[in-house]
């Protein structure tokens, strides 16, 4: 007799979600780290409840902010249900971080000495499916343009970090210079490749996705002190949705 474990109980959500899919829109907006949500098997991952909670679990305001861009550029979601700390899906398999033993300040006792059949059941309930259901979506047009949203703490390390929204590129900057280029006299300090890039291995679902198919790109990442609140979380879609909507249009025929 085999024992299956099951990854997830029967009543717990999804872990992929797709929000407004018969958007007419060209923008998919992916947020990776919507969620710090734990599936009920890992309990508490040895982590109190603060920690839990905290931005190495999830990026805080980013899902809000991509569901107000959504409905701003009538764009199709797609987000992660559960929490960076189980499965980072912006990280390959292969990658430390993609289950963090340690994240920040913070050790992760329930991700020390992983077996292998371990990190195996994580890639296969969390990072296929993300990323399968991203490759779907992408191939429904082919003028996709790929933003992935993404929400990052004012202080890292103990270090105050001054910008506050960040719009990442890897190879491809066609985007992102167009995005740049319309950005004088705004209200947000904004930054190329800030407060990292992809030397620090942050643009994979980019380098997954729109690379090889050569699909206008960006990764947002905005401070997550701005978008605390309703408020907060407007202005930057405001501001994000004009920034996309005429750096995209700067890129039509
Ligand atoms: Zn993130």
């Amino acid at each position: 007799m085999t024992v299956q474990t099951q990854f997830f109980t029967s009543d717990e959500a999804e872990p992929v979600v797709v929000e407004n899919p018969l958007a007419k829109g060209r923008v998919l907006l992916v947020c990776e780290h919507a969620s710090h949500t734990l599936p009920a098997r890992f309990g508490t991952l040895g982590l109190s409840e603060e920690v839990r909670k905290s931005h190495i679990a999830w990026d805080p305001g980013a899902l809000a902010v991509t569901r107000l861009l959504s409905e701003a550029l009538d764009a199709t979601i797609i987000y992660q249900n559960y929490s960076r700390l189980i499965y980072d899906c912006n990280r390959p398999p292969e990658s430390p971080s993609a289950m963090p033993v340690t994240s920040e300040i913070y050790d992760i006792p329930g991700n020390a000495d992983l077996s292998e059949a371990e990190r195996f059941a994580r890639t296969s309930a969390l990072y296929i499916p993300f990323h399968d259901r991203i490759s779907e979506l992408v191939a429904i047009r082919d003028d996709v343009v790929l933003v992935t949203m993404h929400s990052f703490t004012p202080v890292y390390y103990g270090k105050y970090r001054d910008v506050e929204i960040g719009l990442l590129h890897d190879t491809d900057a066609r985007l992102v210079d167009a995005m740049l280029d319309d950005i004088a006299g705004t209200d947000f300090r904004v930054g190329r490749n800030e407060p990292y890039g992809p030397e620090d291995g942050v643009t994979h679902t980019l380098r997954l996705h729109a690379l090889p198919n050569g699909l206008l790109n960006v990764m947002i990442e905005v401070r997550n002190d701005l978008i605390r609140n309703e408020e907060g979380q407007r202005a930057a879609a405001d501001f994000l949705s004009g920034l996309l909507t005429k750096a995209i249009a700067a890129h039509s025929p």
